[in-house]
This record gives C-alpha cells, sequence and structure tokens, in this order.
C-alpha cells in the first residue's frame, strides 16, 4: 500500500454518499449489473441493493466494470417489496423507476434527501406492487420511436442529478461517513484480505497511520 493509494482511498470514501443508493429488482444481465455498479462508484453511492433474478444468483460481475463491484457493497435482498419497506423504515425516500399517473419527471424530487432509486428488470420492470409503495415515481421523459431505455443508462441519468443535487448542497465537502466508520472501511479497501482474518478472529482492526502503513 502507497500512501498515495491510501490517501485515495481516503478521499474517496469523504465522499461517499451512504444516503444514497439503488434497488435493483431482478436486474439479470451482468453488463447491466455491473455498469450500474461503475456509476453507483462514481456518485459515491456506498452500497447498492439487489432482488436476485429467479436464479436465486446476482449477475456476477463482468470486464467492463472496472472492478467497481470491490468499491460498492452489494446488500442482498429478498424481494422488491420487503426491500422498499425495510428501506423507507430507514428513513429512505424510495424513487421508483415507473411509468404511471402519478410519475413525475426524474430530476424534481429532493435528492439531497436520504433517496432509493429502484430500477427494474429488463424484461419486465419494476412491479405494480413495488412502484404503489414507492414514495414516488419517476421516469426520464422519451421522445422517441422505442419506450424505454437500458437501465443502466436510466440509473446513470438518474444518479447524476443526484449527484448534481448533491454538489450544489456541498454534501461532497465533507464526510458524510462517521469517522470510524470511515477508517473502518479505509482498512478494508486498503488491507482486504488482512481485515478478512482479524474479522474471522473476531478482532478490532489496528490503527493505520496517515500513509496507511500498520501503526506497531
Ligand atoms: N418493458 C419494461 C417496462 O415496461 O417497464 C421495460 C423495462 S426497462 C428496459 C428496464 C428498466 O430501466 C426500467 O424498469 C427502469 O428502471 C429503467 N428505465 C428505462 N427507461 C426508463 C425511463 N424512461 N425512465 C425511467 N426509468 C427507465
Amino acid at each position: 500500500m502507497t500512501p498515495e493509494r491510501y490517501q485515495k482511498i481516503r478521499r474517496v470514501l469523504a465522499r461517499r454518499q451512504p444516503t444514497l443508493t439503488v434497488l435493483m429488482d431482478e436486474v439479470n444481465k451482468p453488463h447491466n449489473f455491473s455498469a450500474i455498479l461503475r456509476t453507483c462508484d462514481a456518485v459515491g453511492v456506498l452500497t447498492a441493493h439487489a432482488v436476485p433474478p429467479k436464479s436465486g444468483v446476482l449477475p456476477t460481475f463482468d470486464a467492463t466494470s472496472g472492478s467497481a463491484h470491490k468499491w460498492v457493497a452489494v446488500q442482498r435482498q429478498p424481494d422488491a417489496v420487503t426491500a422498499v419497506r425495510q428501506l423507507q423504515a430507514a428513513g429512505m425516500q424510495v424513487l421508483a423507476t415507473h411509468l404511471s399517473q402519478r410519475s413525475l419527471d426524474y430530476r424534481e424530487p429532493d435528492y439531497t434527501r436520504p433517496t432509493c432509486v429502484l430500477l427494474g428488470a429488463e424484461k419486465w420492470g419494476v412491479s405494480d406492487e413495488a412502484a404503489e409503495i414507492a414514495d414516488t415515481n419517476i421516469v426520464i421523459p422519451m421522445f422517441g420511436m422505442v419506450q424505454s431505455l437500458n437501465v443502466s443508462v436510466a440509473a446513470a441519468t438518474i444518479l447524476f442529478e443526484a449527484q448534481r443535487q448533491r454538489l450544489s448542497a456541498g454534501m461532497y465537502d465533507t464526510p458524510q461517513l462517521a469517522p470510524a466508520e470511515l477508517d473502518r472501511l479505509a482498512f478494508e479497501w486498503a488491507y482486504p484480505d488482512l481485515a478478512a482474518g482479524y474479522r474471522e478472529r473476531g478482532e478490532r482492526y489496528p490503527a493505520l497511520d496517515e500513509a496507511g502503513q500498520l501503526v506497531r
């Protein structure tokens, strides 16, 4: 671990937005799943949520994702309705990407609030049930012959609007993670194998100095 690499890890973590997330509902194509994670990394999503497709297996990482899966944790969820309720109970507004009578233009919501963007499966989109219990339905206006965008393109469009609003609000200027949480994640990102060993033994991570070296 070089000091430069460790400082980059800390800079990235200092911009992570624990109050911004996505819920992927049965997104089944690995290149879409990975592209969404890559966008999550770019805008600062700390943890993404995903309901696996019917196979029960979350689509695996593919070569185009630039290893974003290493930097964005994925929390597996049993189904979209349970996940929406759980995220709402944790204080998030859930914005379902779904065309309905109450759909808003995706630029209208306030993304500086704790927010989860619910994304649907490539074939059938967000279920009516999940869309109904979501706080709001949002759409990216479409003026062409085709009815929908690729799910990873839709995710990027919406998440960069969230990034724009959060940048204006100064939410990338001060760390949104608590100091102890930032230190914990910095250790895990810098020394993933060592961290796994400490966790297995139930031990606390050792302190690191400013250059990312273990303090003996
Ligand atoms: N046949 C599906 C339907 O009727 O919803 C199309 C699903 S679309 C290919 C896959 C996902 O991409 C959607 O569930 C949504 O999350 C996102 N998406 C695509 N186009 C969108 C748009 N114009 N606005 C918002 N989300 C969109």
